[in-house]
């Protein structure tokens, strides 16, 4: 079966993406699947937004089938565009302040300071995604290929407060404003 936009049934899926859960008549993506676990398909549900991030060719590939009544279509299509040009741009799962001084980034390999900004990381393999570890914000020019993630980021951070999202986009060098907010 083709992958599928529709809108919820019932309110009992999470999403993939963000966790949160996908309210009754709310529009979902559906992802199909071989079923790595038993005979047939699974099917991996998410928001439209999250799953044009963090699955971006699925994605591309059901608005390519056409007639995707989805609302939006066209800012899914331009989110799912822009993360499939570089691999690792669907792994942003958002931002946020170190909770200790612990974990070191995946990309320059030095510890990142208690209360500094670190991005998380997802990677999907077979249906799964699996925390990743973080990267310095400052690691996300050379991390990421010099592409600009700030859009995910503060989609994937739904968490932070206001406050918080504004010290975030000083901290990412963004004009205020520039990144629609929640
Ligand atoms: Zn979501
Ligand atoms: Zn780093």
């Amino acid at each position: 079966m083709a992958h599928v936009f529709e809108q919820a049934s019932s309110g009992r899926a999470k999403c993939r993406g963000c966790g949160q859960v996908i309210a009754r008549g709310e529009w979902r993506f559906g992802e199909r699947l071989p079923n790595p676990f038993a005979e047939g398909e699974m099917t991996l549900w998410f928001h439209p937004l999250c799953a044009a991030y963090k699955r971006p060719e699925a994605v591309l590939e059901r608005l390519a089938e056409g007639a995707a009544d989805v609302p939006d279509a066209a800012a899914l299509e331009r989110a799912a565009r822009g993360n499939s040009v570089e691999r690792r741009l669907p792994r942003v799962d958002g931002a946020e302040r170190a909770s200790s001084g612990q974990a070191k980034c995946r990309h320059c390999k030095q510890r990142i300071e208690k209360g500094g900004w670190r991005i998380r990381l997802v990677f999907y393999e077979e249906g799964q995604f699996a925390a990743g570890g973080f990267i310095h914000l400052d690691c996300r020019q050379d991390y990421f290929e010099g592409h600009d993630v700030l859009e995910p980021l503060l989609h994937f951070s739904a968490n932070l407060s206001d406050d918080e999202r504004a010290e975030l986009m000083r901290a990412y060098g963004a004009e205020p404003g520039r990144a629609p907010s929640r």
